[in-house]
């Protein structure tokens, strides 16, 4: 009953903030979220000229200083945000820019979201795309240039995050990048669920949360047909030396009408593995060298030369870790 109050206060201080003030993010908001452990996604697409050219509210007027606004009020709760930039014809050419004003702002957790229009309710029908993906992969080169960093990065990039976590053997977190779609439950407002945001279709609906147990939900079959789209991968997948790191990409960009054609941004994807491999490595040498000193230093034992490496490799020791000592 008491818990029940307590949303029913928050829940009247927010909408009337959101009645008597434009900005979305306002102090009550900020508050409600960091109240309950929210990480926060802001879209923003760079600074205010490029910004506002595509984001404009419903005076008219672009949401730039809106947004600005909304993240003071976060920063002043301390409510941890990544910043989400949509990556369209008027920020591909501009890495450089971006990467100077995310940094002036001190904003270090970054998602760059290629620009894709199309409906989530409408499954079947292909998605127009903004930019080429060849702007797409010359964008992620040049903003990998910058967040390298002399083998140091300091800004979190999640793409360049994920890449780096099949380096060092780990499953990546990023949906694109993983072997099957994670089970993951994206809600309506009416309580109706399905399996990702791109597929928002009664075809895909698999539970409601007002009706239906979260069990039942998760094991519903449309479910477990949805996690088998992603590893029907067309063959020439099964042949990229990069299939560890991208698994075939995102299910909605390939076309559904040619299965054997590999999704739109493949040759983007193919640019910036090739482009950063050498780079990633070496990163991925260094934490695997520190993580073995630590351990050792710890007071365990070294492997034996024929003993499986402790990094995951699945190699000998000594084909692998004993190498970089
Ligand atoms: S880079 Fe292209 S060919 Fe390689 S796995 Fe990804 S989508 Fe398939
Ligand atoms: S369909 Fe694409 S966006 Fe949706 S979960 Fe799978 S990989 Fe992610």
């Amino acid at each position: 009953m008491e818990l029940q109050k307590k949303h029913e206060t928050w829940f009247s201080r927010v909408s009337n903030a959101v009645q008597t003030n434009g900005t979305l993010i306002n102090k009550y908001w900020a508050q409600f979220f960091r109240e309950y452990d929210f990480l926060v996604g802001v879209s923003l697409d760079g600074p205010k000229e490029i910004h506002d050219k595509r984001r404009i509210r419903n005076n008219g007027r672009g949401s730039y200083d809106a947004v600005m606004r909304g993240i003071q009020h976060l920063k002043n709760e301390e409510v941890p945000f990544n910043i989400l930039t949509v990556i369209h014809e008027d920020n591909v050419h501009n890495a450089k820019e971006l990467m100077d004003f995310y940094r002036k702002q001190e904003f270090t957790y970054l998602q760059f979201i290629p620009c894709m229009d199309f409906r989530s309710q409408e499954v079947n029908k292909a998605p127009q795309y903004h930019i080429t993906p060849e702007e797409y992969g010359q964008f992620l080169c040049d903003v990998f240039d910058i967040w390298y960093n002399d083998g140091n990065p300091n800004i979190s990039i999640r793409f360049f995050e994920n890449m780096l976590a099949v380096y060092l053997h780990q499953t990546p977190e990023l949906c694109q990048h993983r072997e099957y779609c994670p089970t993951t439950l994206v809600l309506e407002q009416n309580g109706d669920a399905f399996p990702c945001d791109f597929y928002i279709h009664e075809d895909y609906k698999i539970g409601n949360v007002g009706t239906d147990s979260l069990e039942d939900i998760l094991n519903h079959p449309i479910l477990q047909n949805f996690s088998k789209l992603k590893p029907s991968i067309p063959e020439k997948c099964q042949t990229c030396p990069f299939l560890k790191l991208c698994n075939g990409g995102c299910p909605r960009n390939r076309d559904r009408k040619n299965p054997q054609e590999t999704e739109y941004f493949c040759e983007a994807y193919k640019m910036i593995y090739q482009y950063v491999d050498k780079r990633m490595q070496m990163i991925a040498n260094r934490i695997k060298k520190e993580q073995l000193l630590h351990y050792l230093n710890s007071g365990y034992p070294k492997p034996e030369r024929n003993q499986r490496c402790l990094c995951g490799s699945g190699k000998k020791f000594k084909k692998c870790c004993q190498q970089l000592l």
